[in-house]
């Protein structure tokens, strides 16, 4: 038996240090309250970046992963189970799609998607048409290909050589647009709202934009959204809420309410493109998974949860901007249903991180969407008590902040 502590101190022993988690360790939570190792309370306004979007332990949630790990946990893709085959009904019933292909995460989800589109563009066009289009501070996960894709290149650094015809556009910007897409562009990728990029919504107008380019070049529209997904933004999918309907949508981070899982969406049209062999994963599928995430999707695709966040932005912005108006810290606060970010002003950007810490000391736990701008993703039913209680939480935080560095 080890006899070592388990502390926050132990990750820089034993971790790859690819993270520089806070120091504190969680180790219980229940709706959108944490605990740590001491039995300190947090307020939880990240759901481990948009993804536990019930809160902590629903015990629905619960109740379903429990009676599944009684029946069956995993069979591989030689066999097909009740949970993924009946994931798949309800996913295709309320979207556009109608064929999906289970994976574990956002990443492995865009990569189906990226894979996808350029086999399509092979079976029906030529070779040549193969390239990929997304934008400047996008982000569509960290495997080579779909980091690549993404449009932040410090992600790329060292990584060299990366997968090749990857064009990227300034965001929200027809025009520029228009310049890189070509009778060989295979897809355009897009996420509603740049989410790590900073909290950006795109146009109505660009979305519409982009989706007559793709329909010009025979190009397909892909919605990344592992981020926007699964009611965050106040629809199931955040495409619902545009005039355009994706030929590939991706799907993660919410998906699972914590349980590992992503999806990729599609149509008849596209789908036969992955026939048989051409793409997989050993746990995609797998039942544990899907039986939760079935259960998270009746949760969650209900009036009354959308209509909550919709209603939780306006509190959520009422708040900020209180705050605001004290201590002027915000230049913008943006974003859409309880996907929210609030831009530091240009004195304090470049330092998210230290609110992110003086918020941990007040017990609070909020994000970051790059080094300028506070991300906020919390539960979709969080409490609007607990909303206040974390924006009260907030306001010392930053309260105090202003007041070391005046003092120093
Ligand atoms: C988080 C995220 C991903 C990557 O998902 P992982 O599960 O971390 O691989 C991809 N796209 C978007 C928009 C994301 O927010």
């Amino acid at each position: 038996m080890s006899t070592t502590q388990v502390t926050r101190a132990l990750f820089d022993e034993v971790m790859v240090p690819n993270y520089n988690p806070q120091q504190m360790v969680p180790v219980r939570g229940e709706g959108s309250r944490v605990w740590d190792q001491d039995d300190n309370e947090y307020i939880d306004l990240t759901s481990g970046i948009a993804v536990t979007s019930l809160g902590h332990c629903h015990p629905a949630l619960v109740k379903v992963l429990k009676e599944q790990a009684d029946k069956v946990w995993h069979l591989s893709n030689v066999y097909t189970n009740e949970p993924a085959l009946a994931l798949a009904q309800d996913l295709t019933r309320e979207t556009f799609a109608d064929k999906v292909f289970f994976c574990n995460s956002g990443a492995e989800a865009n990569e189906a998607a990226f894979k996808l589109a350029r086999k399509y563009a092979s079976d029906h066009f030529s070779e040549e048409k193969n390239e990929i289009i997304s934008f400047v501070q996008s982000f569509h996960g960290r495997t080579l290909f779909t980091v690549t894709v993404g449009g932040q290149p410090k992600y790329c650094q060292g990584f060299k050589p990366v997968p090749g015809g990857i064009h990227h556009a300034p965001f929200n910007d027809l025009d520029a647009l228009k310049e890189l897409v070509s009778d060989n562009t295979c897809a355009i990728v897009m996420e509603p709202v740049q989410g790590e990029g900073g909290i950006i919504p795109a146009n109505p107008e660009f979305v519409r934009g982009v989706r007559e380019l793709c329909d010009q070049f025979n190009a397909l529209l892909i919605f990344d959204e592992v981020q926007t997904g699964m009611g965050r933004t106040g629809s199931l999918y955040a495409y619902m809420d545009t005039d355009v309907t994706p030929d590939i949508l991706t799907s993660a981070k919410g998906l699972g309410g914590g349980f590992p899982v992503g999806a990729m969406l599609t149509t008849d049209k596209v789908a036969p493109s992955f026939n048989v062999g051409t793409h997989g994963t050993t746990y995609g599928g797998n039942p544990l998974a899907c039986a939760v995430a079935g259960e998270v999707l009746r949760q969650i695709n209900r009036p009354e949860v959308l209509e909550g966040v919709v209603q939780k932005n306006a509190l959520f912005n009422s708040e900020l901007e209180a705050i605001n108006a004290k201590h002027h810290i915000f230049k913008e606060v943006r974003g859409k249903g309880l996907l929210i970010g609030a831009e530091l002003v240009d004195e304090w950007q470049g330092k998210a991180g230290q609110f992110l810490a003086a918020a941990r000391e007040q017990g609070l736990m909020i994000l970051m969407a790059g080094p300028n701008v506070l991300r906020f993703a919390p539960s979709l039913i969080i409490p609007d008590e607990d909303i206040r209680e974390g924006m009260a939480k907030l306001e010392q935080a930053i309260a105090q902040l202003l007041s070391t560095a005046e003092a120093g």
